[in-house]
């Protein structure tokens, strides 16, 4: 199945220069949304991961499903002030603006074995904020599963020392 056909391109949103990738048009046809999740899931059986890190907010759409059909345990990353409890942060540059994230201090245990799953790797800053949250847990990065990835904006090679599968590429 050609997902391209499913995903909107909006030029310049949120601003100037970023050609936006729409996944609520995929999401919304059913044969697309499910043929997206069974391609990652693919992957993701062979991580024999335990649990599935998802960044808010376009990684739940994703990552929830995924974590079902692997039967891992799903962990919230989120930003500033929505986790109770104790929390580690990082700060981390956007393609477009700065964010900083957060994730509760006892979701991630040593030894676990993590995939995190998000729409979309840019330049990969908020995968990276991602990884550190989980190590400095001491977690263990099984691997990262993106639906869309932006070939030229470099996350691959700033997660080089990860594996990194996505499902469609664009320039
Ligand atoms: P990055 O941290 O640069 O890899 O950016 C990844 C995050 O920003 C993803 O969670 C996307 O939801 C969002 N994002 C960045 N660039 C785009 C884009 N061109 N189209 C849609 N979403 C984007």
């Amino acid at each position: 199945m050609d997902l391209k056909k499913n995903i909107g391109i909006f030029a310049d949103f949120p601003k100037a220069g970023i050609s936006f990738k729409d996944i609520n048009s995929l999401i919304l046809n059913p044969k697309a949304f499910r043929y997206a999740i069974d391609e990652m899931a693919k992957v993701a059986k062979a991580l024999d991961a335990n649990i599935v890190v998802i960044p808010e907010a376009r990684g739940y759409i994703f990552g929830t499903p995924l974590a079902y059909l692997i039967g891992a345990g799903l962990v919230p990353v989120r930003k500033p002030g929505k986790l109770p409890g104790e929390v580690t942060s990082e700060s981390y540059d956007l393609e477009y603006g700065s964010n900083i994230v957060e994730i509760q201090k006892d979701a991630i245990k040593p030894g676990d074995r993590v995939i995190i799953v998000d729409d979309l790797l840019a330049t990969g800053g908020t995968m990276m904020a991602a990884t550190k949250l989980i190590e400095n847990l001491g977690g263990e990065i099984s691997g990262i599963i993106t639906l869309i990835e932006l070939t030229e904006l470099g996350g691959r090679e700033l997660l080089k020392d990860y594996f990194v599968h996505s499902i469609v590429t664009y320039p």
